[in-house]
């Protein structure tokens, strides 16, 4: 630090160098300025237009780094200081007003003076801004936005801004470039009594008129200091020697974390700038809500439609093969007749008794039928087969019992109602020992088959079981069974156990080679496996359906904020040049990021669930929501929104304050 004759230097510049590179051609700004400036003095900078005024004001402010020189401010070399020190001087030792006043706005005058004090090590202080807004006359004004303030007012709420931190140093860039003459004489007056009440002023200008105000002019020409004179005496300040002048320069310290304080104020910053962008906001949010709620009801439907498959397929009884006559065909023409092997109960005893891996036989007849109770007739599908069925077909009865081995021998007439024909016969009474008609004859109900629920083919409720021998000799007159149901020990062994039933009906049947295939074995876990798989496809097939919506959701937020980004990262630079450091910046941005995610995720979850209530509600579907697909919608949702979110304010950041604030 310079202390010369009881004088203060407070700046002291020397063969600052500054070019601008604008495509192929160099454009020199500043060809090696050097000035000293002293603590008090009030300097106005002039000269035509191009000259380098506003290149050579934000070297000074600190909004932007030269090529080469040196600038010692307040006796400390600041070229060579890392972001966040800069950040610091910007904050405590300088307020800098601009020509377009670059005020945030949708936020009051209030909070537009408070900002460059949150970011300072004293917090924020309303009380402070209050009564700068009405030293600056605009005690009424307090809670205006910009929009609804006058050129000459929104200046004076930017140097309100400039002076919240007790800065010792204010630079003004044409500060009255806007405004008309009488706001100018009044801005001017201001700076006059800041002035006087101690603090340095720095100002460009072009105009004659307001350099009188300064008492001292300086003059430049594409890019050089011409001339450099005093014009009046120099305001009282400047001679205090002892002052701690340093005092406020570089205070806060270095907290690599940011405190619970910040944080909060960060999150006060974060939400009210949620809130005075209302639409940019809920189209963010609706990026993410689609995203994810379409990922919640897709995959519930998918695995809906899977379980109810899986639930149908067991009832459909496991480890069973199915031996059926056969027709035997070639190429889809039926070959002439007697080419069929049709079996009778025989054969699936001596399935039973050969095959010591089979537990279980149970032959089987169908037909249809005319069921009629009192007036109601219902015409559905009869079942004729033997007492095993139940257990291997997962047909015990829910209320009532199953026939057994004695009804059947003895052909008796009873009856095991599926579910539908409960609803259609008895819809308000207990069928249980009531006597319907089957084809005119009567039948006692002893039971009541539990819920198979619609396979893709037929209503498996649609059903009445009689006693196999019944059915053949009472109701249906068939001499052979259609199919025989065989229940296979242990699951390995299905098809062991299929070339041992094809064995003993080849023999039993004496069958020739050339009628080997005059029957068949059908496999029903192989089907159930082909038809999980089917479940499976399809579930894939929902999921990317799902996955288009997640990426259309992605690019819906990405167009919200790119086309936000211009505005935010002029927002930025406003922020730094008034001290904001990058952590604060990036912390900021991430709350907002993170809350619109979250927020947009919580009402994605909620509408997917919603969608998928209403689906199941409504439509009758099965549905059923995974918490797999929640944590990965929230997954998503929380990837898409902070990484646009935060990755366009993670790159401003990093910006020159000047660079990001002229950014387009
Ligand atoms: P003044 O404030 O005296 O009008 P400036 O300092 O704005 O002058 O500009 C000095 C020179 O630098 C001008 O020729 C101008 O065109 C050029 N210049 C200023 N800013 C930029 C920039 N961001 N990119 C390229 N050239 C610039």
């Amino acid at each position: 630090m310079a202390v010369e004759e009881g004088r203060i230097v407070f700046i002291e510049v020397r063969e600052i160098k500054k070019t601008y590179a604008m495509g192929q051609t160099v454009v020199p700004a500043l060809r090696g300025v050097s000035i000293c400036i002293e603590k008090g003095e009030f300097l106005a900078i002039m000269g035509p237009s191009g000259s380098g005024k506003s290149t050579l004001m934000h070297l000074l402010g600190l909004l932007d780094v030269p090529d080469s020189g040196s600038y010692k401010l307040l006796g400390r070399e600041v070229l060579n200081l890392k972001q966040d020190e800069l950040a610091e001087f910007r904050n405590h030792t300088i307020g800098f007003v601009f020509q377009q006043f670059n005020l945030l706005s949708r936020t009051s005058a209030l909070e537009n003076v408070l900002l460059p004090s949150i970011y300072s090590s004293n917090g924020s202080n309303r009380e402070k801004s209050k009564q700068l807004l009405e030293q600056v006359g605009l005690r009424d004004r307090i809670f205006h936005k910009p929009n609804e303030l006058s050129g000459g007012q929104q200046q004076r709420v930017a140097i309100a801004r400039a002076l919240i931190n007790n800065p010792k140093i204010i630079f003004a860039d044409e500060p009255t470039g806007n405004l008309d003459s009488k706001s100018e004489v009044e801005i001017m007056e201001l700076f006059k009594k800041l002035n006087e009440e101690g603090i340095t002023i720095i100002l460009v200008t072009h105009e004659e008129e307001i350099a009188k105000y300064a008492h001292r002019v300086i003059r430049m020409r594409d890019g050089l200091i011409i001339s450099d004179e005093k014009t009046h005496k120099e305001g009282g300040a400047g001679k205090e020697i002892g002052e701690k002048f340093m005092e406020g320069a570089v205070q806060r310290k270095d907290f690599t974390l940011l405190s619970s304080i910040e944080i909060f104020e960060h999150f006060r910053q974060a939400k009210r700038a949620l809130l005075s962008n209302k639409v940019r906001t809920a189209l963010s949010m609706l990026g993410i809500l689609i995203g994810v709620g379409a990922v919640i009801a897709m995959l519930a439907l998918g695995n809906g439609a899977k379980q109810s498959l899986e639930q149908r397929l067991s009832s459909m009884g496991t480890n069973l093969l199915v031996l059926r006559p056969g027709s035997q065909r070639s190429g889809g023409v039926s070959l002439e007749a007697g080419t069929v092997t049709r079996f009778t109960s025989f054969d699936a005893e001596e399935i039973v008794t050969q095959i010591p891996l089979v537990s279980k036989t149970a032959p089987q007849v169908t037909g249809r039928g005319q069921i009629v109770y009192g007036k109601r007739n219902w015409n559905s599908q009869i079942l004729g087969s033997v007492p095993n069925y139940a257990s291997m077909r997962a047909a015990i009865p829910v209320v009532g019992r199953f026939f057994n081995d004695e009804e059947n021998q003895k052909k008796s007439r009873v009856a095991l109602l599926g579910q539908t024909i409960v609803k259609e016969l008895f819809p308000d009474r207990n069928p249980i020992g009531e006597v319907i008609k089957i084809n005119r004859i009567n039948f006692q109900v002893i039971g009541i088959l539990p819920e198979k629920g619609q396979s893709t083919w037929r209503d498996q409720d649609d059903v009445v079981i009689i006693p196999l021998l019944t059915a053949m000799k009472r109701v249906l007159g068939k001499e052979y069974v259609d199919a025989i149901d065989i229940e296979v020990k242990e699951a390995n062994q299905m098809e062991r156990v299929q070339d041992l039933v094809n064995g003993v009906i080849v023999k039993s049947h004496r069958l020739p080679p050339s009628q080997m295939d005059s029957f068949e074995i059908r496999n029903m876990a192989e089907l159930q496996a082909a038809l999980s798989e089917t479940s499976q496809t399809m579930t894939w097939l929902l999921g990317s359906i799902a996955a288009i919506s997640l990426l259309v959701g992605g690019i819906g937020i990405m167009n919200i904020m790119l086309v936000s980004v211009t505005e935010r990262t002029r927002e930025i630079g406003l922020r730094k040049a008034v001290g904001a450091r990058i952590k604060d910046i990036q912390s900021q941005f991430l709350i907002e990021a993170v809350v619109i995610s979250v927020v947009g995720g919580i009402l994605g979850i909620l509408a997917g669930g919603g969608v998928t209530f209403a689906l199941s509600h409504f439509a009758g579907w099965v549905t059923h929501i995974s918490i797999n697909s929640v944590l990965l919608a929230l997954l998503f949702s929380s990837v898409v929104g902070i990484g646009f979110g935060f990755w366009p304010a993670k790159k401003a950041s990093s910006l020159n304050p000047i660079d990001a604030l002229r950014y387009e």
